[in-house]
């Protein structure tokens, strides 16, 4: 186990594939910077990978005060046991309180490796991070300064809040899209340290011998505008209305996992809890219930308009602008509507 270290900094693992950083490694750099400022110390960011020091100074731009740059042809692909064995080594040098990992398929492999080989606590699916005083309800003793790791829990009906009063580094992997990303401040001044790990022939248990990338069909996170149709869509047919009216606005479609589950559309294109996490800025949802998967997903949108038949429906709370109707009459009334424009 790693001894508590208070002054210790806040880390974030820098996920990279061919040189590009993973979006939500630049959200958590400005997370672990409001983290780090609270709690008054640097935020470092962990770098390894081969030619990837050009993208220390993004990092620092971001938030990051220290990149820890592990540069090594062996690490060019990702594969968890060396990769382990990097942020292990690194944890174990400069005991960092607190390290973040985006909730993406490569991190949720990688954190709980390390979290088990360094014994320290890890809460996967965080969409909320803050600094708190906590109370030991058992001992009554106060922690100062504890990691709050909030998370839907129990099927999304509760919000759970965890904390680990004894287990070192505190450590979280956070889902994408959550938080926002913080504009770049190029000027910002940080320190770029090369760090070199013994990685043991025997850790490289795999050979890669092709990569196939499938791309991307569908790229809710980068849609400005997305037109989400739900359960009440009613059928596949009637989900084209949904696509015309994306068509029309020039935006992206999404769906709830009602639509999903009958069929209506894709799973890819599922926003909520189980789906993609959204925040455009402007989120149409048509025929969507409003339940707290689905909420989870796409809450934090800048603008929000849902068209319900119901009035009580509980995404008009959440609403800014709230059409009662029946969306195969309202659809195309805001299609015409835009065509004439
Ligand atoms: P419904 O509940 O069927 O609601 C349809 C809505 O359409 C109603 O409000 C109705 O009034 C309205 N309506 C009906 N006809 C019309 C009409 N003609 N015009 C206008 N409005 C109309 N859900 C997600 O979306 N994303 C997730 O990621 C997700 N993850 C989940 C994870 C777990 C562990 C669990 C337990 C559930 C998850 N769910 C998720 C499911 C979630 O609980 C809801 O069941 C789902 O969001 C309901 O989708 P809906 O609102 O589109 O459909």
């Amino acid at each position: 186990m790693i001894a508590p270290n208070r002054q210790g900094e806040v880390w974030v693992f820098a996920e990279q594939e061919d040189g590009s950083l993973h979006d939500v490694v630049l959200e958590l750099c400005g997370k672990a910077r409001q983290l780090a400022d609270v709690l008054k110390v640097p935020v470092g960011a962990v770098l390894p990978g081969h030619q990837i020091r050009p993208l220390a100074s993004k990092l620092i731009a971001h938030g990051a005060d220290r990149v820890y740059v592990v540069e090594d042809s062996r690490l060019a692909h990702f594969q968890t046991i060396p990769y382990a064995r990097v942020l292990c080594t690194l944890i174990e040098k400069y005991r960092p309180q607190i390290v973040l990992y985006g909730a993406t398929p490569l991190g949720r492999d990688l954190a709980p490796r390390v979290a088990s080989a360094i014994q320290a606590g890890m809460t996967a699916d965080c969409t909320d991070l803050q600094i708190s005083d906590v109370t030991d309800p058992k001992t009554k003793e106060v922690h100062r300064n504890l990691l709050l790791q909030i998370r839907p829990a129990f099927g999304g009906n509760i919000i759970a809040t965890i904390v680990n009063y004894d287990r070192w580094p505190q450590m979280a992997t956070v889902r994408e899209g959550v938080m926002p990303l913080l504009p770049p401040n190029p000027s910002r001044n940080g320190e770029i340290i090369d760090e070199k790990v013994e990685i043991d022939e025997s850790l490289l248990a795999l050979r890669l011998i092709e990569r196939h990338i499938e791309p991307r069909k569908v790229n809710l996170k980068s849609a400005r505008v997305i037109v989400a149709g739900g359960g009440g869509v009613g059928s596949k047919e009637d989900f084209r209305l949904i696509h015309e009216l994306a068509g029309a606005i020039g935006g992206a479609v999404g769906a709830s996992r009602a639509a999903v589950d009958s069929g209506f559309i894709g799973k890819e294109h599922q926003i909520g809890q189980t789906g993609t996490t959204v925040r455009p800025a402007l989120y149409i949802a048509a025929g969507i219930s409003g339940a707290v998967q689905h909420r989870a997903g796409m809450e934090e949108s800048a603008k929000i308009i849902a068209i319900n038949i119901d009035p009580n429906a509980p995404i008009f709370s959440i609403a800014h602008y709230g059409i009662v109707g029946d969306l195969k009459k309202v659809i195309p009334m805001m299609i015409k509507a835009l065509r004439e424009r």
